[in-house]
C-alpha cells in the first residue's frame, strides 16, 4: 500500500539516502498522525545505519548546519527544519532489565525497530527508498486498529508494560485524546503491572496525565486510570472522591463522577491546562470535610478553604508548577461557591464588587468553571441557575465599568498616610488603608483620590494621629 507524503522535506531526504544506499523510513507518530489526518510538527526517521551522520548530512544539504543537536548517549540526533522537528535514529533492538525503563541496545533491522514499539498504530512506517517510496510497513496490523479505534500492543502486554510502565499512562492518554479503546487484554495487563508505574519518573507521569486532562474528554482518561488502579498510585485524592454514602436513606452525589462531568463540560468551551486542572481540584477536600447533620444531611462545610489549601501539596507531590500557574489554580478552588452564593442570597453590588475584586482578571475563568460546575439531572434548576448567573456577569459588567475594582490599587497608599501623619510603618497606617478598601467594596466610597483622602483624614483624626503641619 503507498501513502502519499505531504511534506516537502521527505523527497529531499529520499534523494539523500537512495544515493547512499541507506534504507530509511519515516516512522511512529507521525505515521499514525497522517493516516489519521491529524496535523504532526515532529517527525522520527529511522534508518538502518546511523541517526546522527544522515542528520548531519541533511542539515549540511540543506544548508542547516547550525540546526542540528546530537544526542550521543541516545545515538540520536534532532534537526530543526523551518517549524518540523525531525528526529534521526538508527534501527535498534532493545532487551529489558527488571529494574529500569533503560534498556540495553543493539543495532538492528527495521523489524527489530518496529518490535520495540509501544502499540500496533504506533508501529508503522513508510519507505522513503526511492524503489519503494511511500509504502506502508505495518508488520502488526496497526491500520486495521486505526480503522476499529483499538489500542493494542505488538507482543504481549504483559511484557510490553512490564519493560516500560509508562506504556501505562501512554494507552490511556492515546485512548482519551484519539477517543479509541484499550484491548481487552492490554487493559488487564495494566492492572497487572499497575505496581510498575513506580518505577517511573514524576516528569514523565504527569507529562502524560496533562495530556489526558487536555483531551477533548478527558474523563474517558480518568475513568480509565481509575479503574485499572493507577490512579491510587499516581493521584490517591483524587481516586479517594469515588463512593456514595448513605444515611438515613439520605445520599450524597459521587463526587468523583461529578468532578469529572465538570471537567467534561468546562473542555467544551476551554483548551486552558489550569482551568482545567482548577475543575479537577475544585471539590477536592470534600472527603474530608464530609459530615452528616442528623435532620439536615450530609455537608462539607468550608471544603473551598481547606480544597485551596490542599493545591500546593498535591501540585507540589504531582511535580505540577508552582508559583503564579498554582496560585490561580488555588484562587478559583477557593472561589468556586462565591457566583454561587452570590444568586442564592441577592446579587447586591457591594457583593459582586467583593468578588471582583477578590477573583482580579481571573473573572471570567471563575465564572466559567462555576457554569461548568451546575450539573444537575433537573432541566428546570440548571435553567434557573444559568439565567442567575447572566444575571451575575451583566451585574459584574456593570459595576466594573463603574468602579475599576478589578484589579484593584487603592486611590490612597501607605506612603502617603505615613506621609501625611508623619508616622512610620505601624498597624496604623494598615487599619487606614483597610477602612479604606472596606468603604470603597461597599460603595461607601467611591473608588476616587478624593474620597479616599477624606476618609484617611477623618480616620486619622478618630485614631488620634496629627497632620503634619498640625492642623489639629
Ligand atoms: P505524541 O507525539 O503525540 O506524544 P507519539 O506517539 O509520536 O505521540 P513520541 O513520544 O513522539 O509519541 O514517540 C514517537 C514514537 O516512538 C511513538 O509513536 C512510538 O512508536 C515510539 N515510542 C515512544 N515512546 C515509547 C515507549 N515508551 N515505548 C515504546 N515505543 C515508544
Ligand atoms: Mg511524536
Amino acid at each position: 500500500m503507498i501513502i502519499p507524503l505531504d511534506n516537502k522535506i521527505f523527497p529531499i531526504i529520499s534523494e539523500m539516502v537512495s544515493e547512499q544506499s541507506l534504507p530509511c523510513y519515516v516512522i511512529g507518530g507521525y505515521v499514525r498522525d497522517l493516516l489519521l489526518q491529524r496535523p504532526s510538527k515532529d517527525i522520527d526517521i529511522v534508518v538502518i545505519g546511523s541517526g546522527i551522520d544522515l542528520a548531519k548530512s541533511l542539515a549540511r544539504i540543506t544548508g542547516r548546519k547550525g540546526k542540528v543537536t546530537v544526542y550521543r548517549n541516545f545515538g540520536t540526533a534532532m534537526l530543526r527544519y523551518d517549524d518540523l522537528e525531525i528526529e534521526f535514529v538508527g534501527a535498534r533492538k532493545e532487551s529489558y532489565q527488571s529494574d529500569s525503563r533503560k534498556p540495553s541496545v543493539e543495532n538492528g533491522t527495521l523489524g527489530d525497530d518496529q518490535n520495540r514499539r509501544d502499540f500496533t498504530i504506533n508501529a508503522m512506517a513508510i519507505s522513503l527508498n526511492k524503489e519503494s517510496y511511500g509504502e506502508l510497513s505495518d508488520p502488526f496490523n496497526g491500520l486495521d486498529d486505526l480503522r476499529n479505534k483499538i489500542i493494542r500492543t505488538p507482543l504481549d502486554p504483559d511484557v510490553t508494560y512490564s519493560d516500560d510502565p509508562l506504556r501505562m499512562m501512554r494507552a490511556i492518554r492515546f485512548a482519551a485524546q484519539l477517543g479509541f479503546a484499550i484491548e481487552e487484554r492490554s487493559l488487564a495487563a495494566i492492572s497487572h503491572n499497575k505496581k510498575r508505574i513506580e518505577i517511573i519518573s514524576k516528569e514523565r507521569i504527569i507529562d502524560e496525565l496533562n495530556k489526558i486532562v487536555q483531551a477533548p474528554r478527558p474523563s474517558v482518561g480518568f475513568y480509565l486510570l481509575e479503574n485499572t488502579g493507577l490512579l491510587d498510585l499516581i493521584f490517591p485524592e483524587f481516586s479517594r472522591m469515588k463512593g456514595v454514602a448513605v444515611m438515613d436513606k439520605k445520599r450524597h452525589k459521587d463526587n468523583f463522577r461529578h468532578t469529572l462531568q465538570v471537567l467534561d463540560k468546562l473542555s467544551e468551551k476551554t483548551d486552558n491546562l489550569w482551568l482545567r486542572w482548577a475543575a479537577i481540584m475544585h471539590d477536592i477536600a470534600k472527603p474530608v470535610t464530609r459530615k452528616y447533620i442528623e435532620g439536615h444531611g450530609w455537608t462539607f462545610h468550608g471544603h473551598e478553604f481547606v480544597g485551596a489549601k490542599m493545591v500546593p501539596d498535591v501540585f507540589r507531590r504531582l511535580h505540577l508548577p508552582l508559583g503564579t500557574t498554582m496560585k490561580y489554580v488555588q484562587k478559583l478552588v477557593l472561589l468556586h461557591l462565591r457566583p454561587i452564593a452570590l444568586v442564592e442570597e441577592e446579587v447586591t453590588d457591594s457583593a459582586v464588587r467583593r468578588l471582583l475584586f477578590e477573583a482580579g482578571d481571573d473573572i471570567d475563568d471563575l465564572m466559567m468553571l462555576c457554569e461548568a460546575d451546575i450539573t444537575s439531572k433537573n432541566d428546570e434548576k440548571v435553567k434557573l441557575y444559568l439565567g442567575n448567573f447572566q444575571l451575575v456577569r451583566q451585574k459584574l459588567r456593570e459595576i466594573e465599568e463603574k468602579d475599576a475594582v478589578r484589579n484593584f490599587q487603592p486611590p490612597v497608599d501607605g506612603e502617603l498616610i505615613m506621609k501625611t501623619f508623619d508616622i512610620g510603618p505601624c498597624r496604623e497606617v494598615g487599619v487606614i488603608k483597610n477602612t479604606i478598601k472596606e468603604a470603597i467594596l461597599e460603595g461607601i466610597i467611591q473608588n476616587d483620590y478624593e474620597q479616599a483622602y477624606g476618609l484617611m483624614m477623618e480616620k486619622g483624626k478618630e485614631l488620634g494621629l496629627k497632620k503634619v503641619n498640625g492642623e489639629w
